[in-house]
């Protein structure tokens, strides 16, 4: 049948419960061939009787036979466990995988899933900045096309179609700023997990809301952007644009700038990134100029928010340095959320592993599962030697 076969690697998540919003719209186009879930049971089970997949899996093993007794009867095969999803993403009647998984766990499942020659479209941008260049390699080598749901390199990717002969000079991504932008060093010592946690555009998971606030979802998107589109970094540039309307631009050799414009909706670039290169119609609300007569952009402050430039530095030192800053701000991260670190000691966690952990440039992708796991133990020892609460 011409009905596309979708699995959907975190479809308990934000971007993971928006796929299956566009699935369910679409029921003609797609069918959830495979769910998972990390530990969300309860979430897992209801989306599986109501869209009845192939496969359900929940990688916390602890709640296997919660789900496999919920599910027992209908034909859902039931697993459980990091390893089985890498076993089943290369199921010959999978078409196309989305990864909505969040960190490093994104890695080798997608990996599994290009050599087995299945198109990838990816939201999990961490797995391209921790291992861009044996992804992209490997997604050439299969012939595997990565179609990106991450909103700005969606619009990227839709500003070059038509343009497969023109070189790009200049990719522009845009940031809304987070919810502190304006902010000084003063004020962001003193914020909370719940400060940080409302964005103010967009409601997504709390590991990439914390990224948005701190700016270093930005500098993960323009390691992403590097890969994606085969630039250099000095090709990239960041500007803040605090309505999120413009999604990105793309500027060639005339000068010329194209942009991508919309209200800002995950459901969108989810849909590209599925029915490319079609569009289809939707009933998503539209843009209306009027009620935006100030769409504005500023320079980001990279003073202040420091985890962009470490980006920009990990990015072109290359090597595992891109993978040492995201495990050591996953771990940043979950410090922060956890109370056990301040906002802006979490990039001074991610500096202090960039200097201490060894670097290697042409590093394998065992030196890359090394990198991520060395990166954590030591960052977590430097979270338990600070003195407590003199953490900011
Ligand atoms: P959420 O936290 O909302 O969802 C994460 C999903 O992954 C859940 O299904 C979760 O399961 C599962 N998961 C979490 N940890 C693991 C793990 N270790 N192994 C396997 N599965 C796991 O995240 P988002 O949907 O916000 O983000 C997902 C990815 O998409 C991230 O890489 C993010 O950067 C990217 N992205 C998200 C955007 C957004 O708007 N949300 C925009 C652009 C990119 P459970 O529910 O059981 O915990
Ligand atoms: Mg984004």
């Amino acid at each position: 049948s011409s009905i596309k076969n979708v699995a959907i690697l975190g479809s308990t998540g934000s971007i993971g419960t928006q796929t299956l919003d566009v699935i369910k719209g679409n029921s003609n186009l797609f069918r959830a061939f495979l769910l998972t879930a990390h530990s969300n049971a309860d979430l897992l089970i209801s989306q599986a009787m109501e869209f009845v997949p192939q496969y359900a899996i929940i990688c916390d093993t602890t709640k296997y036979l919660q789900v496999k007794e919920a599910l027992a009867h209908l034909p859902i095969q039931v697993l459980a466990g990091h390893k089985a999803i890498i076993d089943t993403v290369t199921h010959p009647d999978i078409a196309v995988v989305l990864t909505a998984m969040v960190g490093f766990a994104g890695l080798e499942p997608t990996i599994a899933a290009i050599k087995a020659g299945k198109d990838i479209a990816l939201a999990n941008k961490e797995t391209l900045v921790v291992a861009g260049e044996i992804v992209t390699a490997l997604a050439k080598q299969h012939g595997v096309t990565i179609l990106p749901v991450d909103s700005e390199h969606s619009a990227i990717f839709q500003c070059l179609a038509g343009e497969e002969n023109n070189p790009i000079e200049k990719l522009i991504i845009t940031a809304s700023g987070g919810p502190f932008r304006g902010r000084n060093v003063a004020f962001l010592a003193n914020v909370t997990p719940r400060d940080a946690l409302k964005h103010p555009n967009w409601i997504m998971g709390a590991k990439i809301t914390i990224d948005s606030a701190s700016l270093m979802n930005k500098g993960l998107e323009v390691i992403e952007a590097k890969w994606l589109f085969d630039v250099d970094a000095d090709q990239i540039e960041v500007i803040v644009h605090p309505q999120s309307i413009i999604h990105s631009m793309v500027q060639f050799r005339d000068g010329s700038i194209k942009a991508q414009m919309g209200l800002p909706d995950m459901k969108l670039p989810i849909q590209y990134a599925l029915t490319y290169p079609n569009r289809i119609q939707n009933d998503f609300k539209r843009f209306n100029f009027a009620a935006y007569p100030n769409l504005t952009f500023e320079k980001p402050d990279l003073d202040t928010f420091r985890n962009l430039n470490l980006a920009y530095v990990a990015l072109k030192q290359g090597g595992n340095m891109p993978c040492i800053i995201n495990a050591a701000n996953e771990i940043a991260v979950a410090g922060f959320l956890n109370n056990s670190i301040g906002f802006l000691a979490m990039s001074n966690l991610i500096e202090e592993c960039m200097q201490h952990i060894n670097f290697i440039e042409q590093p394998s992708l065992n030196d890359y599962l090394n990198t991520d796991k060395e990166t954590r133990i030591f960052a977590q020892n430097f979270i338990q030697k600070l003195p407590s609460k003199a953490i900011h």
